[in-house]
């Protein structure tokens, strides 16, 4: 197996999803898998990478707020509260199902 070139160190970042399995490419915003919607608590402030806690967040509802959708996440281990934009190429029918579910239409 040939090693790895050698890269620059990136601030956007490929993974794979924890709950899924999706392989997300990185685009700068991506804090959340937009298959099954699950994101991990790594910031502190969006974008900030600044948080330890490093729990799984889980997506517990949706708003559309005119604009598009927010996500409301709770992290599993720290019980922290985070809302997140939801980007474009996120599962639609999922957030639908999050907003049904946190009753805000
Ligand atoms: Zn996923
Ligand atoms: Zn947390």
């Amino acid at each position: 197996m040939p090693a790895m070139p050698k890269r620059f160190k990136r601030v956007i970042e490929d993974f794979v999803c924890f709950n899924c399995g999706t392989e997300i490419k990185g685009g700068g915003y991506t804090d959340h898998c937009p298959n099954c919607l699950w994101g991990l608590h790594v910031d502190n402030n969006p974008g900030d990478r600044a948080s330890k806690c490093k729990g799984r967040l889980k997506p517990v509802g949706a708003a559309y707020d005119g604009f598009g959708y927010m996500i409301e996440y709770e992290c599993l281990k720290c019980g922290a509260k985070k809302r997140f934009g939801a980007s474009e190429n996120d599962n639609e029918e999922l957030l639908i199902s999050l907003v049904e579910r946190s009753g805000a239409v």
